[in-house]
């Protein structure tokens, strides 16, 4: 940026940076690369159109999200950021799914042992107690879900 150098955009652009040049603060002329990714991928009319848009104190972090875009779409030019995405979402799921099944066996063992400590510790078998107790379970899913990832486990029978 400094002195009359143009930044990276109008030297790949070849024109004159001007001093209110919108690209000069976020694409300086020795990071050309960053330019020239978000250039291929989105144009450089639309990438000033999408700044024009944005508060000038906002613009660095659009800036960053229009590389990380840019980089993601030339790895993998079907789904871009979208493929980790929605990579990252089913594990989110998988995960929250694998919660609720420890939550339901934190609950269904603090359930046995304040029965066993209440009653008569043979009145019910452990398994017979445990199908209970995953039966009333519903943390936010669904019991047939959790029946479903336990039959997969046989746990249920
Ligand atoms: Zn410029």
């Amino acid at each position: 940026m400094g002195g009359n150098s143009p930044c990276a955009s109008c030297k790949l652009l070849r024109r004159r940076c001007a001093k209110d040049c919108i690209f000069a603060p976020f694409f300086p002329s020795d990071d050309p690369q960053k330019f020239a990714i978000v250039h291929k991928v989105f144009g450089a009319s639309n990438v000033s159109k999408m700044l024009q848009e944005v508060p000038f104190h906002q613009r660095s972090d659009a800036v960053s999200s229009l590389v990380y875009e840019a980089n993601a779409r030339m790895r993998d030019p079907v789904y871009g950021c979208v493929g980790a995405i929605t990579f990252l979402q089913n594990q989110v799921s998988q995960l929250q799914m694998q919660l609720a099944i420890a939550q339901a066996e934190i609950l269904c063992i603090q359930m046995q042992q304040d029965q066993h400590t209440a009653n008569d510790p043979d009145q019910l078998g452990f398994e017979e107690e445990e199908e209970k107790c995953f039966l009333l379970h519903d943390n936010g899913f669904s019991v047939a879900q959790v029946q479903e990832t336990l039959k997969r486990e046989s746990l249920w029978t």
